[in-house]
């Protein structure tokens, strides 16, 4: 796949003595992706991939929904090898397919919240999260591509 070998290149080649820095960039590149990037349009992430719900997550999406934590576990989740909670499938049961909306976006889980994890420091720990979203996910190539145009310098 072209976008992820040419990722994988630049996390391959690349030398990062300032780590703190890098962080920044990306969390500055993911509020500016944010402001070009219709997330409404694309929706993709909660078209094609499942979403992990913790057990506080649970309680709060429950609890908008006025159902209980078990109801909600057996209509909606399911409990992977790991012994996480995800969706059962995609598209997300809670995303309004005709206009892209989250029907739960006010007790969305902390998963969504944090989505695509571009802002969070030390961005270099999740090189394989990055690159598996960048097939997808607009925000994440625009992050990557600053960070490829910012930190040049190879080993
Ligand atoms: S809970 Fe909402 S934000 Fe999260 S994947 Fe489902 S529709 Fe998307
Ligand atoms: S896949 Fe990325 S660009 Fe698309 S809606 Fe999700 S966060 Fe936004």
């Amino acid at each position: 796949m072209k976008i992820k070998n040419e990722y994988q290149a630049w996390f391959d080649a690349v030398e990062i003595t300032d780590k703190t820095a890098l962080d920044e960039l990306a969390a500055a590149a993911t509020v500016s992706a944010y402001q070009k990037i219709d997330c409404l349009a694309c929706a993709k992430c909660c078209l094609t991939t499942v979403t992990t719900f913790t057990e506080s997550d649970i309680q709060r999406a429950s609890k908008g929904l006025s159902i209980s934590t078990k109801n909600f576990k057996k209509l909606y989740l399911f409990m992977d090898l790991d012994g996480n909670y995800t969706t059962q499938n995609v598209p997300c049961p809670f995303l309004n397919l005709t206009d892209h909306k989250c029907k739960i976006y006010e007790n969305r889980p902390h998963a969504c919240r944090s989505f695509p994890h571009t802002q969070k420091d030390h961005f270099l720990t999740r090189k394989r999260v990055h690159l598996e979203n960048a097939k997808f996910c607009g925000v994440t190539t625009y992050v990557l591509d600053t960070l490829k145009t910012n930190f040049t310098k190879t080993r």
